[in-house]
């Protein structure tokens, strides 16, 4: 499964940051743009079962989505256009590139404190 092995690395790379801070995960925020081929409810879905996996039962997965913007190769306009029409919004060029709308990003995380440890003194 794709969207598996893409919350695995998500996970991984939260850990790395979370381990550098000494903290633990509350939730993990991804931006996904609809043309990067990730759907988010498979996403979601997946994100439940790789959390298990990586020993963060409790940390959540929000997602972002972006939206598909162009720049006209033709008039030099940026638009915001749907994912299915990638056409100039002022001239109707079909010459443009994408901006974004494709990417799949680990955009932020919510750190916590480690639950403290309770120590009998005495
Ligand atoms: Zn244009």
């Amino acid at each position: 499964m794709h969207e598996l092995s893409i919350c695995q690395s998500l996970l991984d790379q939260a850990r790395q940051i979370a381990d550098q801070n000494k903290a633990g995960i509350e939730t993990i925020v991804v931006l996904i743009g609809p043309l990067s081929g990730v759907e988010a409810p498979l996403l979601a879905q997946a994100f439940s079962i790789a959390r298990q996996a990586a020993g963060f039962p409790d940390t959540e997965l929000e997602i972002e989505l972006s939206s598909v913007r162009i720049r006209c190769r033709q008039c030099g306009s940026e638009s915001k256009v749907p994912n299915n029409a990638l056409l100039c919004g002022s001239c109707q060029s079909w010459r443009v590139e994408l901006i974004s709308g494709d990417e799949m990003i680990l955009k932020s995380l919510v750190l916590i404190e480690k639950p403290a440890v309770m120590v009998k003194a005495g």
